[in-house]
């Protein structure tokens, strides 16, 4: 970065380099360090682009130097001076900076600060809630610093990648009406139609919709989309998604688009995706990993035993099978356990659903170190041995129960030992699509069937004619980009029919008076030439996060929430006074929170 001379500064810290010996700079920033060592006084000046140390020598300027004695940590100064090597002694080879020195003669105090609540090196670990209520001063540290300019890195080659090809960025209400996401909104009270209210957006879904039947064919949008949910799993209460829709497009056409565009996204972030990411059916995903979310840097694959146990006498095995379940293993490798520590997985198992966990060790010849060793017949201990590829010494893991508790408990299994053997490698990025989704999953709280994507996907052709009876058994066109176990985006084809809009609404229990009133709007433009069209969105957060290597979200925001959904800086969420109140029309019955 080269500065345009003005009076606080010609030159940037970070870039004051041996090649610079003997130029006069003008440099400002903050106060890193400071050490008074008698007659010299050192100071490690800050700025944006890194750190030199400054010197000040009552010999060479002596009014700098009786000024410098008063500098702090993190004062605001500007200083001038000339650009010398340092002493062989003194070189720090663990700074850009470290060869040369600039020998201050004339300083500036631009502004003094308070003491900092807490240290701003890097070593130092501190409380999330200090960092986040002096946020300012979190982020003049170097993670934060660099977390930050990853991002906007990340953002522009996405922007860049886009314009190229022939998106526009058009940005669409934050005051608007709901879009289910199927999240709760935030909503705001409108003062001008008192008693009626605004929702936030949980993506821009309906609008981006609606600018593919306004004719702009390609659109991007790095979107805020804000839900109102419960703060597990490092959420945020708002955050960023790339949001992408294009007109006249099939699956393929949009997985195109954005093996593109995350290419281009991750590459700024230093990291080479391969392309084309393999295509998963979602029933394999499920059957061979657990989770439609599959992490594939490693393998232990569950594998199917139904064949292999068919006609056992095992009780709990036949039982399983008999009442529709399964049977399903991992080969989880020659890992030799203590006996307390396969309870511990049993106890992992459990917790995940399942009603058991079996384990057992193949041994030379064949046999079985396993509590159900002899209830299995040889040829079952064979069969089961060949369905998982073992060896003497494996570690051979079973659940026995229905097909969704034994994805589930073992898809869970695996990743935690995947992680506990160490079998994920460092620098591994495998990114897939997983495609063929169901359209709708049963809401047991509800009664009633709740798309799994949301309203607007469209339905595969032949899953079609069996809406609204059955819909169990239909098929979404809808797809997810998951890279290394995590869920960065996903998206559909939707649907360009009015009349199919009301079918898959129907389905989901919104009959056609309701379809009207809660989205007449888009319904009423699909009546007007809506094209063929499809999208998706990422969660730019999470993707930055991963390009940084943090493991939270908040790490990649300069201003999160914490997980009560609070900002600890600006006291956010506060009372509002009561004018305030009564203009919006608004009662509130809670007692107001404690600050
Ligand atoms: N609107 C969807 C979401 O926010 C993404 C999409 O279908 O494009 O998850």
């Amino acid at each position: 970065m080269r500065p345009d001379a003005n009076s606080y500064r010609d030159a940037w810290c970070g870039e004051v380099l041996p090649g610079r010996v003997g130029e006069t700079v003008r440099l400002a920033g903050w106060v890193h360090r400071r050490r008074d060592h008698g007659g010299l006084v050192f100071t490690d000046l800050r700025d944006r682009t890194g750190i030199v140390q400054v010197v000040f020598n009552p010999e060479v300027a002596p009014q700098a130097h009786a000024q410098s004695h008063d500098l702090r940590s993190e004062w605001v100064i500007s200083v001038r001076g000339e650009v010398v090597p340092r002493s062989e002694e003194t070189v720090n080879p663990d700074m850009p900076t470290g060869e040369i020195e600039v020998r201050a003669t004339e300083l500036d105090v631009l502004a003094p600060a308070a003491t900092p609540p807490f240290p701003l090196d890097e070593e130092t670990v501190v409380d999330e809630a200090l960092r986040l209520r002096h946020r300012y001063l979190d982020l003049r540290r170097e993670p934060m610093q660099v977390a930050l300019a990853l991002r906007h890195r990340v953002t522009q080659a996405i922007r860049d990648h886009l314009h190229e090809a022939g998106f526009l960025e058009i940005e669409t209400p934050i005051l608007t009406r709901s879009t289910p996401e199927g999240a709760r909104d935030f909503v705001v009270p409108a003062r001008m139609q008192r008693g009626a209210f605004y929702a936030l957006p949980q993506s821009p879904q309906l609008f981006k919709q609606l600018l593919m039947i306004a004719g702009f064919e390609r659109y991007y949008q790095i979107a805020r989309c804000f839900r109102d949910e419960a703060l597990r799993a490092d959420r945020q209460l708002e955050f960023t998604q790339l949001d992408m829709e294009l007109a006249f497009v099939d699956e393929e056409d949009v997985m195109a688009a954005t093996e593109g565009v995350l290419g281009a996204a991750f590459a700024a972030g230093g990291v080479e995706l391969t392309v084309p990411f393999p295509r998963l059916h979602y029933d394999d995903v499920i059957a061979r990993f657990g989770t439609d979310r599959p992490d594939t840097r490693f393998g232990m694959e569950i594998r199917d035993l139904g064949d292999a146990l068919k006609e056992t006498e095992f009780k709990v095995f036949r039982g399983a099978l008999e009442s529709g379940g399964v049977v399903r293993g991992i080969n989880a490798g020659r890992h030799e356990l203590s006996r307390a520590e396969l309870d511990r997985l049993i106890e992992f198992a459990q917790g995940q659903g399942a009603g058991g966990l079996v384990w057992a060790y193949v041994e030379e010849g064949g046999g079985w170190r396993s509590p159900v060793a002899k209830f299995l017949s040889e040829g079952e201990l064979r069969a089961i041995a060949t369905a998982l590829e073992a060896a003497p010494g494996d570690l051979l893991l079973l659940v026995a129960d229905d097909a969704g508790v034994a994805a589930q408990s073992l898809g869970a299994l695996r990743l935690e030992l995947g992680e506990r053997f160490g079998l994920i490698g460092a620098g591994h990025w495998h990114a897939l699509w997983v495609t063929d989704f169901p359209l709708v999953e049963w809401n047991d709280d509800e009664g009633r069937w709740d798309a799994l994507h949301h309203p607007f996907t469209s339905p595969s052709e032949q899953s079609l004619g069996l809406l609204p009876e059955n819909p169990a058994a239909a098929r979404a066109r809808a797809y997810d980009v998951v890279l290394n176990g995590v869920e960065l985006g996903g998206g559909s084809i939707r649907i360009n029919r009015a009349e199919v809009q009301y079918r898959v609404l129907e389905t989901l229990g919104i009959d056609h008076a309701a379809a009207d009133q809660k989205f007449g709007f888009l319904i009423e433009a699909l009546k007007h030439g809506a094209p063929p069209h499809g999208g998706i969105a990422f969660g730019l957060d999470r993707m930055a996060a991963l390009l940084a290597g943090r493991d939270s979200i908040r790490d990649v925001i300069a201003f999160p929430k914490t997980a009560t959904g609070q900002d600890p800086l600006t006291g956010a969420p506060a009372p509002i006074d009561e004018t305030q109140l009564r203009e919006l029309g608004v009662r509130v019955d809670a007692p107001a929170p404690q600050p």
